[in-house]
């Protein structure tokens, strides 16, 4: 049976208000056609069933109840007001019974019909119960007080039977109720959490969707089988860039990667893409896409996405067009090594007249000498920086290994920096041995060399010492030069390798220097298949620390692996 009680009090829902009385009248009707075949039933048996007043009073109460459930505006009214009709269904029952006696067996059973109703409505279990008992006792009870009999206990208790299963039947139908209502109430709460959480879920794809398209770097995500699984507005204009004339649809050995000298085709298992689709984790690997005039410079990073048990499950790739910075740098290198080529011609001739003057110059006064002698000095440092600019950007300078003796160069060194030490308040000591022969190039490892203690001296103190150390520790030269000068912040430790890198403390002070020296000296160490490292403390010192290797064989592989020099 239907619940007619549980309707909503809200009269916007004019839908279901709408059901609202069909409910009511329909279980309400249940009873009455139930009833109508008993009492056909009934009639068939005893044909003067209906001279009893009571039984035309109980239906006559039945035909009002159910007139009632037609004719009341239900949703004008408080939902529980309907449980009078289960309610006034015990009194018509009541009455049908006392005037039908035994003649009409079985109507006390159609009180089911009212305890169901009450069971299944919105009331407190007690509440349905206690109505269903005193109901259905009313019922068996009200034909004995209606004979005006003498009545004794037990004359009550003997037709207690049908109140008791109608009872049980309540709980039964209350539980099941109760039961069902709160299947149902967890199942639209779970509706609700669902309908929550794809709404939260659509909003964050919208909001990705919007990001990712508003960004202006590509974003590419693949799965783990190397298949695209999203790709943003940016990057599949980055893909049309990169495919060739006439093919739409290229594949990724078909797409124009090149290397950095923008000519050679970058092999398959070299492209940045392949190799994160593998697992690897690219971080600003710069690569250079498409042909011509269109050809864009690309820094590719990656990251690869690991799911809950662990296993590679794709890759999230980000292409950011760094062309103009390339084409920048490209424009930098190209203005340095023209202006670095056009004051090369005039230094050396100014140097030369300088030298001539000089060499025929014991007329000139001493002062004027003195003069010369400070444009000279001048001239070569510029014609040294010259040479500097033009060595780096080439990138390479060349190298011929060859035995010789490493203590001599670490002397030599330390006294040609001697003078300009003493004017600075600071000592040079060289425990390195003397006659320490070993395998490298002797012009470059002294050019090498004379830059770290030259810095040594320059960032150093009154009072402070310069330490030169050479060892040969099997496969290896080691040389170091230690200095107690002012030392350098861990923050700027990772850069002063880099070209023009000066520390900001430095580049506010007078100490001349354009940030070159370490970068060449570390380039000459990567020509011999060296490293160099530094540790610094500041307000303590620095150690910088040459490690080349001593077996050509070690030299020539270190360099094909790359494994090269670093600070
Ligand atoms: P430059 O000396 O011309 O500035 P370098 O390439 O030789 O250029 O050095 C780069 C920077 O590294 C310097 O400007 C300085 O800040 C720092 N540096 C190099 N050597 C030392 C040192 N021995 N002690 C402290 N700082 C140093």
């Amino acid at each position: 049976m239907a619940d007619p009680a549980h309707l909503p009090k809200n009269p916007a829902r004019s839908g279901r208000h709408a059901g609202r009385r069909r409910k009511i009248v329909l279980s309400e009707s249940a009873l009455t056609v139930t009833l109508f075949l008993t009492v056909v039933l009934g009639l068939i048996q005893n044909p003067r069933l209906l001279e009893s007043g009571s039984i035309l009073a109980g239906l006559l109460l039945h035909l009002v109840v159910l007139t009632a459930c037609v004719a009341i505006p239900w949703s004008g009214v408080p939902i529980r007001t309907a449980l009078i009709i289960p309610l006034m269904d015990f009194v018509a029952l009541g009455f049908i019974r006392s005037g039908a006696g035994e003649s009409l067996s079985g109507v006390g059973l159609l009180a089911a019909f009212p305890v169901v109703w009450l069971a299944a409505s919105r009331v407190s279990t007690a509440v349905a119960v206690g109505a269903s008992f005193v109901g259905s006792v009313s019922l068996v009870w009200l034909p004995l007080l209606l004979t005006g009999d003498d009545l004794v206990l037990r004359d009550f208790l003997q037709p207690l039977l049908l109140p008791v299963m109608l009872t049980g039947l309540a709980v039964f139908v209350s539980a099941l109720t109760r039961d069902r209502r709160s299947q149902q109430e967890a199942l639209r709460a779970s509706q609700a959490a669902l309908r929550a959480s794809s709404e939260a879920g659509r909003k964050r794809e919208r909001l990705l969707g919007t990001v990712l398209d508003t960004v202006d770097v590509g974003v590419l995500a693949v799965d783990a089988n190397g298949h695209d699984i999203l790709m943003n507005a940016r990057q599949r204009a980055v893909h049309a860039a990169a495919s060739p004339p006439g093919n739409d649809d290229p594949n990724e050995s078909q797409l124009l990667v090149y290397g950095s000298d923008r000519e050679s085709l970058l092999p398959p298992e070299e492209r940045p893409v392949r190799r994160a689709v593998l697992g690897e984790d690219l971080t600003a690997e710069q690569i250079w896409l498409g042909e011509g005039r269109n050809q864009r410079s690309m820094s590719i990073s990656s990251r690869s996405m690991i799911d809950e048990d662990g296993a590679f499950a794709g890759t999230v790739i980000s292409f950011m067009d760094v062309t103009d910075l390339a084409l920048a740098l490209q424009a930098k290198d190209d203005f340095l090594s023209n202006v670095s080529h056009e004051f090369r011609t005039p230094l050396t001739s100014i140097l030369g007249y300088l030298e001539l003057t000089m060499e025929s110059g014991e007329s000139l006064p001493a002062a004027v000498q003195g003069y010369m002698e400070v444009a000279r000095r001048n001239a070569l440092r510029l014609e040294q920086l010259v040479e500097d600019l033009l060595a780096i950007n080439a990138g390479t300078f060349e190298v011929r290994r060859e035995q010789c003796d490493v203590g001599r160069i670490l002397s030599d060194a330390a006294s040609s920096v001697r003078v300009k030490a003493q004017r600075a308040g600071v000592e040079v000591v060289n425990s390195s041995p003397p006659g320490l022969i070993a395998v490298a190039d002797p012009g470059r490892l002294a050019q090498a060399v004379d830059n770290l203690i030259s810095n040594a001296v320059k960032y150093n103190r009154r009072g402070g010492t310069i330490t030169l150390q050479a060892v040969t520790d099997g496969d290896c030269l080691r040389v170091e030069v230690i200095d107690t000068g002012i030392g350098i912040d861990a923050a700027d430790l990772s850069q002063v390798f880099d070209r023009f890198f000066r520390s900001p403390s430095v580049r506010t002070s007078t100490v001349p220097g354009v940030g070159l020296g370490l970068l060449i000296t570390k380039t000459i160490v990567i020509e011999h298949g060296g490293t160099i490292s530094v540790t610094s403390e500041p307000g303590v010192g620095s150690t910088f620390t040459i490690r080349l290797p001593q077996d050509g064989e070690i030299a020539g592989e270190r360099r094909k692996s790359g494994e090269t020099a670093n600070a």
